[in-house]
């Protein structure tokens, strides 16, 4: 393993939940690299679970949309034993908040479609490979000067198989949470990933999260509202699958809630302000959308949509103008 001092700290890009990121450049080829660094120290059980999960899964991943994690380095007190551990990824200049949220760059839809293709592309690869990421939000999405979008933070992943039935709620930041998870299912898929694809590419549009909740029961209200009150005929399995159910059920003192059904699709989102918008793109944003995740489009579902097939196609990363 080497050692950190074979790179030269540039500076300090992020500061995540379980240590730093720090910009380095390789001593010998000069190549700039992003390094995290994990906190050993703030934890009290010795190195972090989620960090060892982010290697794990990261060493087994190889795909162009998903960050790369080049090696491990660790850095020495005075004697030879380890004090911090670097992971040590390819480094990319911008993620999708930071670039939805500059008003002054130009997303335009040739942007949002090869970003929601290169999306789909790591999401399928990681579920056909039995990973679940857990966290998928815009601010998890790096973009580099070539336009390649890559799937970063994996210290929520886990490898999942459909036999798993008592997996943590807990998961998944709110605004991209979708309602199995709000309604305290703990027999969850890959599908929800979905779910927060649905809403980054949304946000994409938007240029703002689509459903911005402050609170778990709040979150539900905006979900509900704009999607619809989940049914027993589109979900059948809603009541084993999920015990917070009850809760919101009609049968159970709940008749005064007002009972919205699913609305035809282009009623839903607010297109108006979605100047890319399309009727095919809406229609795939709305198939990842839906409550029942045994009929939410997968991965694969959403790569064949219409929408990447029509007019502009989809480009690949090097034809996209990243001159922001
Ligand atoms: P955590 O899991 O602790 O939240 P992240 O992996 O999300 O940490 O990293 C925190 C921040 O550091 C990210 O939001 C991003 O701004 C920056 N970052 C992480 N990885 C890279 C990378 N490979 N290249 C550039 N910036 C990165």
């Amino acid at each position: 393993m080497r050692d950190v001092t074979a790179f030269q700290q540039r500076h300090q890009v992020g500061e995540g939940t379980y240590g730093s990121v720090f910009v380095y450049s390789d001593k010998v080829t000069g190549e700039i690299v992003a390094l995290k660094r994990i906190n050993t120290k703030a934890e009290e059980n010795g190195f972090p679970l989620t960090a060892i999960r982010e290697m794990k899964i990261l060493k087994a991943l190889n795909h162009e949309n998903i960050v790369r994690l080049k090696e491990v380095v660790t850095s020495k007190d005075s004697g030879d034993i380890p004090k911090d551990v670097f992971m040590v990824f390819e480094y990319l200049e911008y993620d999708l908040t930071g670039i939805i949220q500059t008003k002054e760059i130009k997303i335009r839809a040739d942007h949002i479609k090869s970003w929601s293709h290169q999306l789909l592309k790591g999401v399928q690869y990681m579920h056909i490979n039995k990973i679940v990421h857990r966290d998928l939000k815009a601010s998890n999405l790096l973009i580099n000067r070539r336009g390649e979008l890559k799937i970063a933070d994996w210290g929520l992943a886990r490898s999942w198989n459909p036999e798993m039935n008592r997996l943590t709620n807990r998961v998944v930041t709110l605004w991209y949470r979708p309602p199995e998870l709000l309604l305290g299912c703990m027999k969850y898929s890959t599908k929800i990933d979905m779910w927060s694809v649905g809403c980054i590419i949304a946000e994409m549009f938007l240029r703002e999260g689509l459903l911005k909740g402050n609170n778990e029961s709040h979150q539900l209200d905006l979900i509900f509202g704009m999607m619809g009150h989940p049914s027993t005929a589109d979900w059948p399995n809603i009541h084993t699958m999920c015990p917070l159910w009850k809760n919101y059920e009609p049968s159970n003192g709940n008749e005064s809630l007002p009972r919205k059904l699913r609305d035809e699709v282009k009623t839903r989102l607010p297109t108006v302000a979605m100047p890319w918008m399309t009727p095919h793109a809406l229609d795939m944003i709305d198939n990842m959308l839906v409550h029942n995740p045994d009929k939410r489009w997968s991965a694969a579902q959403a790569l064949t949509a219409e929408w990447f097939f029509d007019i502009p196609m989809v480009k690949p990363a090097s034809q996209l103008n990243m001159q922001f």
